[in-house]
């Protein structure tokens, strides 16, 4: 048996309902988590230039003491440049281009696959070194906070599992949050009005299309879960998952507003609404054209994922 931390990583698309499945999830005594752990140096450190500053216990993230006892310990563990640069999403070079930032990111992945960092090129390995401790603090941090033993980690990147992954003393499980494109589709042209149906459609296609490649490759071990599935028997979908996770599956409960949990995420985490409906706008919404538009960009691989 290892003794390596684990981190539970949820990977997804946007608007899959990830906040909602970290909400359910966190109410198991083991499982500790902020939600989005790669917001944690936008809402901390910077501090909300953009989004909310609210904690789900209601405070403001810089009045909350869950949020100040774990940032806390993290400056501790980390140099007050390291903690300074945006770690909690491997930005290493947030002074240079982005551009430039994704190629050093390319590397670093190439090489978190593999668990060579130690031969990344000068400097990119120190930074990366120092990225690496300030999230492994993070982490531990909020378990150590929190009392919990297990992280979940609802940031939805691939990139990011793989990276976390590479951190001596922890190991990602991941959970592939899917939900029908359609919904998603809907979801994006209701969120982005400049959008039409065919760049939502080759969106959606092409986020789900790179997470099962990065996920194939890193060879993680890994659980579907369906938003669909979720809504319809949440405790059966929480009990596959904490099984997977070697977890007790029968700790867990539907009451997911619990005043104590300090999570940071989406809008809905600030919602008292404590019912879990698949709403399934997109049924009646979507017109004939955008659904035909849909099928042809990514129905095949809508249907691999078994929606029909
Ligand atoms: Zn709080």
């Amino acid at each position: 048996m290892t003794t390596d931390t684990l981190i539970l990583y949820i990977v997804s698309p946007a608007y899959s309902g990830s906040t909602l499945l970290a909400a359910l999830l966190a109410t198991h005594p083991a499982i500790g988590t902020i939600g989005e752990r790669g917001h944690f140096h936008r809402k901390m450190v910077a501090r909300p230039v953009i989004g909310s500053p609210f904690c789900s216990c209601g405070r403001r993230f810089d009045e909350c003491d869950f949020w100040l006892a774990v940032s806390q310990q993290v400056q501790a563990a980390v140099s007050p440049a390291g903690y300074r640069r945006p770690f909690s999403t491997f930005r290493l070079y947030p002074s240079l281009p982005r551009r430039l930032n994704r190629y050093v990111e390319k590397l670093c992945l190439r090489h978190a696959l593999q668990h060579t960092s130690q031969q990344l090129p000068w400097p990119v390995r120190g930074r990366y070194r120092q990225a690496a401790q300030a999230n492994a603090a993070l982490i531990q941090a909020v378990l150590q906070v929190s009392g919990k033993s297990v992280f979940l980690d609802a940031s939805k990147s691939e990139m990011d599992a793989v990276l976390l992954n590479d951190l001596p003393g922890f190991r990602v499980m991941v959970l592939h949050l899917i939900r029908d494109g359609r919904a998603q589709v809907y979801s994006t042209l209701r969120h982005h009005q400049d959008r039409d149906a065919a760049q939502a459609s080759r969106q959606w296609a092409g986020r789900i299309r790179a997470q099962q490649r990065l996920l194939g490759l890193a060879g993680l071990p890994l659980l579907r879960v369906g938003y669909e599935a979720l809504c319809a028997d949440p405790a059966g979908t929480m009990a596959s998952i904490f099984t997977f996770a070697g977890l007790p599956a029968d700790q867990g409960s539907l009451a997911f507003r619990q005043p104590h949990l300090h999570i940071m995420g989406n809008p809905m985490r600030l919602s008292h609404d404590s019912e879990i409906i698949d709403r399934q706008a997109w049924r009646t919404s979507l017109t004939a054209e955008q659904l035909a538009t849909f099928t042809q960009i990514a129905g095949d691989l809508n249907s691999s994922l078994g929606y029909r």
